[in-house]
């Protein structure tokens, strides 16, 4: 699904205290108003991240907003904040108002970033005027080399400092910190489906457990094993290795334990027993891996219990109870017999694909643009909100953000989710879209 080109791009992080001026300089190198982001809706974030085109490059903006000072301090804040580009980013920006001058927040900040080995621009902003510009030379004392005057407002210097971005990204972006090593899968379902029983299968039928051995860097309760030619992390399987009867009243901890896999994995594979009905327990298993936002794969197993004329009729009934997740991909196996396990690699490779994907930001508009012309959000109260702009914030998984003049009523966003699914696909991944009113 990932296209050519469409890979990880350089990240610029934006960082500093509230009111600097971050958002208005995210939306000037964005050369857009729409792009005042700091809360989406339903998700708690607190970074936001855009798409940026300048001199034919394409990178990405990370604007840091968002922080609640109340509930950590501002120095605190900030301290995370810093420490997250520094692990993050390739380029950080600093911004800092120099109207007001360096404050002890401002100071805490570059205290951090001058240990950072990612190049560091400080931004003197809201230097509307020549007159201003003294309280930007002001700013050297930071530690952090020349201030860079600019009026993220008015746009003074602004085309001067993303000429000083680019020179300082680096070609290619640098592998993100713990993205590196076998991609990580949950193995979750209730108790029962055939976890166990999998997992021993993929161990034995692959012969290449990597088992953890203290001393190795090897989390202790994952296994690694080797499918169809590259290693997978199956995470917090220590309880799976090692049976331990569920007793009545552990239920509460087993989903305990599958939250905690679920969300260290990057792809859950829910199990299903294929001789059964899917009962509400396994529907809430599914719930807790969309809601992680985690690409996900329904194996459905002990395939071997039913006969030829059953599986068509199985078939259907899956297909009728999992109707809200036509998206996810689905994989028949027996983990006792064998059957089907071998193409669970390829499952695992597209739904991370689709997790992963990342769609230009003119392609989206363009099909977007040509959707809402025939098919434009109903009416309410008389006003029939217009839908501007659309961009894709995040991925991982893809989560989409509708710039509208109104409310967008959940029957429409289904609409637009369907119509990016039939367009883009998105096999495998949950996707997000969430809309931001503006006049
Ligand atoms: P953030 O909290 O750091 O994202 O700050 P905002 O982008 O929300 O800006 C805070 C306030 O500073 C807003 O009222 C902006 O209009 C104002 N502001 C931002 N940049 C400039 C500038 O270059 N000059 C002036 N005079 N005001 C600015
Ligand atoms: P867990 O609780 O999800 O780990 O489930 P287990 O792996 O312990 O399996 C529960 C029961 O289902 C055991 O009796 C297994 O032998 C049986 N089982 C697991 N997979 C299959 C399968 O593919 N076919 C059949 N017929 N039985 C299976």
């Amino acid at each position: 699904m990932t296209e050519e080109g469409t890979g990880p791009l350089p990240v610029v992080a934006v960082v500093g205290r509230p009111n600097v001026g971050k958002s208005t300089l995210v939306n000037r190198v964005l050369g857009r108003r729409a792009a005042v982001v700091q809360d989406v809706p339903g998700v708690t974030r607190d970074r936001i991240s855009y798409e940026a085109l300048w001199n034919g490059r394409r990178f990405t903006v990370t604007d840091t907003g968002g922080w609640d000072p109340k509930a950590a301090g501002l120095g605190a804040a900030i301290t995370r904040q810093a420490e997250f580009a520094m692990k993050t980013a390739d380029v950080i920006v600093l911004v800092v108002d120099s109207q007001v001058g360096a404050t002890d927040t401002d100071l805490a900040a570059a205290r951090i970033l001058r240990r950072s080995d990612r190049p560091v621009i400080l931004v003197a902003n809201k230097v509307d005027d020549e007159r201003s510009e003294a309280g930007a030379s002001e700013l050297w004392s930071l530690g952090l080399g020349e201030p860079q005057p600019i009026s993220a407002l008015h746009g003074r210097g602004a085309g001067d400092l993303l000429d000083l971005i680019l020179d300082s990204m680096p070609e290619a972006p640098r592998e993100q910190e713990g993205e590196t090593g076998p991609r990580r899968v949950a193995l979750v379902g209730r108790p029962n489906v055939g976890k166990s029983s999998l997992l021993n299968r993929l161990a034995k039928e692959e012969r290449s457990v990597v088992d953890s051995v203290a001393g190795t860097t090897v989390d202790p309760v994952d296994s690694i094993i080797t499918l169809g030619g590259e290693d997978w992390r199956f995470v917090d399987t220590a309880g799976l290795r090692r049976k331990v009867n569920t007793a009545s009243g552990m239920e509460y901890y087993a989903s305990l334990r599958t939250e905690a896999a679920i969300q260290a994995a990057e792809v859950a594979v829910v199990l299903l027993a294929a001789d059964e009905v899917i009962s509400e327990q396994d529907q809430r298993v599914i719930t807790q891996v969309i809601e992680a936002g985690r690409a996900l794969v329904i194996a459905i197993n002990k395939w071997d219990l039913l006969d030829e004329d059953r599986h068509m009729q199985l078939e259907r009934e899956v297909d009728r109870d999992l109707a809200r997740i036509k998206w996810a991909s689905r994989v028949n196996i027996s983990a006792k017999g064998g059957r089907g396990v071998g193409k669970l690699a390829d499952h695992l490779r597209a739904a991370l694909a689709s997790w992963e994907s990342r769609i230009p930001t003119a392609e989206l508009n363009q099909y977007i643009r040509t959707l809402v012309q025939e098919t434009p959000p109903p009416a309410r109260g008389g006003r029939a909100p217009k839908i501007k702009y659309v961009t894709q914030a995040d991925v991982r998984p893809p989560r989409f953000v509708v710039f509208s003049t109104g409310f967008l009523e959940a029957g429409y966003r289904r609409f637009l989710e369907r119509k990016l699914r039939e367009r883009w696909g998105f096999d495998g991944t949950p996707i997000e879209i969430s809309v931001k009113v503006r006049e």
